[in-house]
């Protein structure tokens, strides 16, 4: 938490607890580290952003379970192409139009209110590709209870269905913000939590898409579920644009490319 944060809470309440760390005899210098935390702020029991429950009532959550997956560890060589926050009209058809060029499958993580918007774009054009659920708007779902995630979810998962003709089983929250509230939600949807091993660096490569293909490419080992954008700031062209590179430069090193669900269940080949 940013210190303008604490500032929100009005009472000297932080706490602060400074440690000397052993160590400075080697090093020449004493080493600070310091921990800080809210003392007079219980989070709640039940019902708010950080509680995975609802309190004492019977609860509702589906097959009772959720995972969270980062990545996958196979000792075979498959990757995971995963492209967040779409569909929108600027970029979204050109990363459908490399794929299929290419023949690899992509998994999509749809934000719902612009899949309804939008659904002519992605309408009889995600064969082979895998759909998942990242809200409804790309508000914080870490920031609400379990009440307000699930209808976020639930609002975005209808509308992705329909657009698409498939229900999604994968959810990526924004940001890989997660709280108590998102795990019970996506329980309640029997939802799996997908969240990812590698992304992509654009930042670092303005203006050369092919320098970030060869970044990604070297990076990439097996089983990593690799995060890219269809939509945002001109910025992120360098990796689409990369993308023709970044295909075939994994594919020279022995890499398939497979969809989330198809990575998951190669989980136990180790
Ligand atoms: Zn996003």
């Amino acid at each position: 938490m940013a210190d303008g944060d604490m500032g929100r809470w009005g009472r000297r309440a932080v706490l602060r607890r400074t440690a000397l760390l052993a160590g400075g005899a080697v090093l020449g210098v004493a080493a600070t580290a310091q921990s800080t935390w809210i003392a007079d702020r219980r989070l709640a029991l039940a019902g708010g952003p950080s509680s995975a429950t609802l309190g004492n009532r019977h609860q509702q959550v589906g097959a009772g379970a959720v995972e969270v997956t980062w990545g996958v560890q196979t000792g075979e060589r498959f990757v995971a192409l995963t492209f967040d926050d779409g569909p929108r009209p600027h970029w979204t058809p050109m990363v459908l139009d490399t794929l299929a060029r290419y023949a690899v499958p992509a998994t999509f993580f749809l934000i719902g209110e612009q899949a309804r918007q939008h659904a002519a774009l992605v309408r009889d054009r995600l064969g082979g590709h895998e759909v998942g659920n990242h809200s409804w708007a790309h508000h914080d779902l870490a920031r609400m209870n379990a009440h307000a995630a699930y209808d976020d979810l639930k609002r975005s998962h209808d509308a992705i269905a329909e657009a698409t003709g498939v229900a999604p089983r994968l959810l990526r929250p924004p940001w890989g913000h997660l709280g108590g509230a998102v795990l019970h939600a996506a329980a309640r949807l029997d939802y799996r939590l997908v969240l990812w091993t590698l992304q992509m660096v654009e930042r670092e490569f303005p203006h050369d898409p092919t320098g970030h293909a060869r970044r990604i490419v070297a990076d990439v080992q097996p089983g990593t579920i690799l995060l890219g954008h269809d939509v945002g700031t001109e910025q992120r062209l360098v990796a689409l644009r990369g993308l023709p590179d970044m295909i075939t430069g994994l594919r020279a090193r022995g890499y398939t490319f497979v969809t989330v669900s198809q990575l998951l269940r190669r989980a136990a080949v180790v």
